[in-house]
C-alpha cells in the first residue's frame, strides 16, 4: 500500500495543472494516477482524423505556460497533446505519475480520515483526492438494436482504431456532433462510400482557422505583452457570446444567419440544404465550427441519411424506412456519458453511498463545481455546472486551481485534516445556478442535449460569464465548510469544528 498526502486522478489539463500548482506550493507528497501512458487526457485519447479544438490556441492553453509557437489559430489534437507533455516536462512532474494505472475505486475511510484508492496497480491511501477525470472520458455507445451483432469493424470516435485502413471502404458514421463533423470531411477524402446518419442537424458556423506566419510567431515570442493581448482579445470576444447563451438567446440571431450562409456556401443541392438546417435555436446544443463539413456532405461518395436507424445487422444498418445499407465499418460518434458517468459509481463517500447513488436522488451537483457534501477532502475538477459551450475550459480549470491552492494555504494555517462542504450551502448554491439557467438558450432553445440530466436539469454548464466563476473561486470560503483539525481526527470521536459560519456567497452571472 502506498500512502500519499494528495492523489491526483487523471493526467489531463486538470490533473497536470493541479500537479504543477502543488509543486509551486512546495508540496511534493503527491502522486498522479492515470490509465494512459502520456499526459493529455482527452487530447491523448481522441486521435480521430481531423481532431482539433474549437477554442483558439492562445486561449486554450495555461495562462502560466503560454506557447508563442502555436502553428495555427485553432490547434489540432497532436499539437495540443505535444503542448501538454512539454509543459509537464518543463515542470518536472512526469516522475510523480503512475502510468497504466486504472483507478477502480475511491472509498472514504472515516476512521482513518483518508481515501482508499484501488487501482489496477495496487492500493493507495491519500488524505486528499483531486479528481481530474474529465467529463468527456467515458464513451457512450448508442443503444441500437443489433449493434453488438455487426460483423465488420466498429469503434467509437474516442477509441479510434488507427490500425484499420479505411481507404476505399464503405463506412457509416453515426452522429453529427462536434467529433463527427471533424471526422466526416477527413473520411470523405479517402473512403469508397460514406453514410452519415444524422439524428439532429447541428448549427455549424465557419471556422476562422489559419496558419500563423513566422512573423506572427516571432511577435508572440518577442514583443512584450503581444501574446497576452491576443489572449485577452480572444477571451473578451468569447465572453460576449456567453451573455446571449445565458440571458438573451435572441442576441444570437446573427449566428443563425451566418450558419445558414455557411450551409448555402457549402451545399448546392436544396434538398440537402433543407436536411442540414436545424430547427432549434443557435447555442442550444454546442455551436460547431467547420468550413469543410458541408462541402464533404455534398461529395458524390457521401450520403446524409436522416431516417432514424431501426437496427444494425451483421452487415450494415437498416433505417426506419426499411432501406438496408451494408458497410465495412461503423464509426460511432455518439458522445460521452457525462451526467451518468460510470466514474460516479466508483467514488464512495462517508455514508457508504456512491456519488452515483447520491446524484440519483438529487441530480449531479456540487459546490462551485468542486466539492460535494458527503465526500470530504475530495476536489472535483471540471465538476458539475462548470462546463462551457463558448470558451476555454482551461480558464475554468485554472479558476478551480486557484480555489484549491487557497484551500491548501488555509489547510496549513489551521491544520485542517478534514473538510466537507455543508449541505445547505451546496443546496442554495445549486438553486442559484438553476435560477440563472431559466432564461438560457439551453433551456429555451428547443433542443435535447447532453447538457441536461435525466431530470431535465442543466447540470453540466456554467451559467454566465466565466469571470464570475473566477471571482467566486478566487478565495476558498471556509465558512461554507465543516472542517476538523488533525488533532480532532486523532481524537476520533470528539470532532472539533474549526469554523462553521453561514456562507454568504451567491452565484451571479
Ligand atoms: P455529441 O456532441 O454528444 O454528439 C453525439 C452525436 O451522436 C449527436 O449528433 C447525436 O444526435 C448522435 N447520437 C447519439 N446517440 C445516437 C443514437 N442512438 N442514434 C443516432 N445518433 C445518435 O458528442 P461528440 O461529438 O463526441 O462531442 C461531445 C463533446 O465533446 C462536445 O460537445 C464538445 O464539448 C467536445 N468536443 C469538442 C471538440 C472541439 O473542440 N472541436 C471536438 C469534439 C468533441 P442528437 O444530436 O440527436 O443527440
Amino acid at each position: 500500500m502506498n500512502v500519499v498526502k494528495i492523489a491526483i486522478i487523471g493526467a489531463g489539463f486538470s490533473g497536470l495543472g493541479a500537479a504543477i500548482k502543488l509543486r509551486q506550493q512546495g508540496i511534493d507528497d503527491f502522486v498522479i494516477l492515470d490509465r494512459g501512458d502520456t499526459f493529455g487526457g482527452t487530447w491523448r485519447d481522441n486521435t480521430y482524423p481531423g481532431a482539433a479544438c474549437d477554442v483558439p490556441s492562445h486561449l486554450y492553453s495555461y495562462s502560466f505556460a503560454p506557447n508563442p509557437t502555436w502553428s495555427r489559430s485553432f490547434s489540432q489534437q497532436p499539437e495540443i497533446h505535444r503542448y501538454i507533455n512539454k509543459v509537464a516536462d518543463q515542470h518536472g512532474v512526469g516522475s510523480k505519475t503512475r502510468w497504466n494505472t486504472e483507478v477502480t475505486g475511491i472509498v472514504w475511510d472515516e476512521a482513518d480520515g483518508r481515501w482508499i484508492i484501488t487501482t489496477s496497480a495496487g492500493e493507495y491511501r491519500a488524505a486528499t483526492v483531486i479528481a481530474g477525470v474529465g467529463p468527456l472520458c467515458e464513451p457512450k455507445l448508442p443503444d441500437i438494436k443489433g449493434i453488438g451483432d455487426f460483423a465488420g469493424e466498429i469503434f467509437h470516435s474516442a477509441q479510434w482504431n488507427s490500425d484499420y485502413a479505411l481507404e476505399g471502404k464503405r463506412v457509416a458514421v453515426i452522429g453529427t456532433g462536434a467529433s463527427a463533423i471533424q471526422i466526416i470531411p477527413e473520411l470523405a477524402k479517402k473512403v469508397g462510400r460514406l453514410d452519415v446518419y444524422q439524428r439532429t442537424a447541428p448549427w455549424v458556423l465557419p471556422r476562422a482557422d489559419r496558419p500563423y506566419s513566422s512573423t506572427e510567431n516571432w511577435a508572440f515570442k518577442n514583443i512584450p505583452g503581444f501574446q497576452k493581448a491576443a489572449r485577452a482579445g480572444i477571451y473578451a470576444s468569447h465572453e460576449l457570446v456567453s451573455f446571449g447563451l445565458t440571458h438573451a438567446p435572441n442576441v444570437l440571431a446573427p449566428a443563425k444567419v451566418i450558419g445558414r450562409q455557411n450551409i448555402a456556401r457549402g451545399i448546392s443541392d436544396p434538398k440537402l440544404r433543407a436536411k442540414v438546417t436545424p430547427n432549434w435555436k443557435v447555442g442550444c446544443k454546442r455551436i460547431l465550427l467547420s468550413n469543410t463539413y458541408y462541402p464533404a456532405l455534398g461529395q458524390a461518395n457521401v450520403d446524409l441519411i436522416t431516417d432514424p436507424i431501426r437496427e444494425v445487422t451483421s452487415t450494415g444498418i437498416i433505417t426506419a424506412d426499411g432501406v438496408a445499407r451494408d458497410v465495412d465499418a461503423i464509426v460511432v460518434a455518439t458522445g460521452f456519458h457525462v451526467t451518468d458517468s460510470p466514474t460516479f459509481e466508483h467514488i464512495i463517500g462517508k455514508d457508504g453511498r456512491s456519488m452515483a447513488q447520491v446524484w440519483e436522488a438529487t441530480g449531479m451537483n456540487a459546490y462551485k463545481g468542486t466539492t460535494v457534501h458527503g465526500f470530504p477532502n475530495l476536489f472535483l475538477m471540471v465538476g458539475p455546472s462548470t462546463g462551457l459551450g463558448h470558451t476555454s475550459m482551461v480558464y475554468m480549470i485554472e479558476s478551480q486551481l486557484n480555489y484549491l491552492v487557497d484551500y491548501l494555504t488555509l489547510q496549513r494555517k489551521y491544520d485542517i485534516a478534514r473538510v466537507e462542504v455543508r449541505s445547505d450551502v451546496q443546496h442554495d448554491y445549486n438553486v442559484g445556478i438553476q435560477k440563472n439557467l431559466e432564461s438560457s438558450v439551453w433551456e429555451t432553445g428547443g433542443c435535447a442535449s447532453w447538457y441536461k440530466d435525466a431530470f431535465g436539469n442543466i447540470t453540466t454548464l456554467w451559467p454566465g460569464f466565466t469571470f464570475n466563476y473566477r471571482r467566486i473561486t478566487r478565495k476558498f470560503d471556509l465558512a461554507a465548510y465543516d472542517t476538523s483539525s488533525a488533532a480532532a481526527i486523532g481524537a476520533r470521536n470528539s470532532t472539533q469544528t474549526v469554523t462553521s459560519q453561514p456562507a454568504t456567497e451567491t452565484v451571479t452571472s
